[in-house]
């Protein structure tokens, strides 16, 4: 009754197309849900993703779940779940993507899911990382170890000065290296991010684990963004 009461007085909004969700529904509304527009990665060897880190990284799988568009659903959905504190939002993609990926074979040899870590300043800002709660959905529905200590952000003072500021900004932005390169052998890692752009950060954070000796990589985002 109460909460009958507030969700009339205070309505629950969709994540994707801020229209008044009913009580059954959660987070994303029925609508926006059936006109996601998912990729079908995990059906094609040859995917979008994967293309992306060709003569880059490699990987052993890549995939996202679902596309990026201007305007779009899934640009409000990651519009919510970095700056307007829907943590869940990554979650729940988690927990729809999870049952794809259950089947593919190159995926079971998994050992560690990990996030792309965020700047310690914007973590402060924010109060969490966003892709935790992907991570952790996929890390669960997988069976894996979540593993958020693998991965260090790193920052070079050394050579900066000679550089304009954009180029510096670039720099900080893509250097990261591992705790320790002795996390141990076999590792397999599936890096997960929100959003795969040019691709820069999750090849920095790949080429990162590879120095773990014997490790492989793979990697899963959210979305997918043109470029
Ligand atoms: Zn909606």
């Amino acid at each position: 009754m109460l909460k009958a009461l507030l969700n009339l007085v205070f309505p629950k909004t969709c994540s994707g197309c801020r229209n008044n969700l009913l009580e059954s529904e959660h987070l994303v509304c029925t609508f926006c849900r059936h006109d996601m527009p998912f990729t079908q990665h995990h059906l094609d060897d040859n995917n979008e993703t994967l293309k992306k880190f060709k003569g880059r990284l490699p990987v052993e799988h890549a995939s996202s779940i679902v596309y990026f568009h201007k305007e779009g659903i899934v640009q409000e959905l990651i519009h919510n779940l970095k700056y307007r504190g829907k943590e869940e939002i990554g979650s729940l993609m988690g927990q729809w993507y999870v049952h794809d990926l259950k089947n593919i074979e190159t995926l079971k040899t998994v050992t560690d899911v990990v996030p792309v870590p965020l700047h310690t300043k914007k973590l402060r800002e924010r109060g969490y990382n966003q892709v935790e709660g992907f991570g952790k959905a996929l890390a669960n529905g997988l069976g894996k170890k979540y593993s958020d200590d693998v991965l260090v952000r790193t920052q070079y003072s050394k050579t900066q000065t000679k550089k304009n500021l954009a180029a510096r900004a670039e720099i900080i932005s893509e250097a990261f290296d591992v705790a320790s390169t002795d996390a141990g052998t076999e590792k397999h890692f599936l890096l997960v991010d929100d959003v795969i752009t040019t691709g820069a950060t999750l090849e920095a954070c790949g080429k990162a684990l590879l120095k773990i000796p014997g490790a492989k990589v793979s990697v899963i985002t959210i979305a997918y963004a043109h470029t």
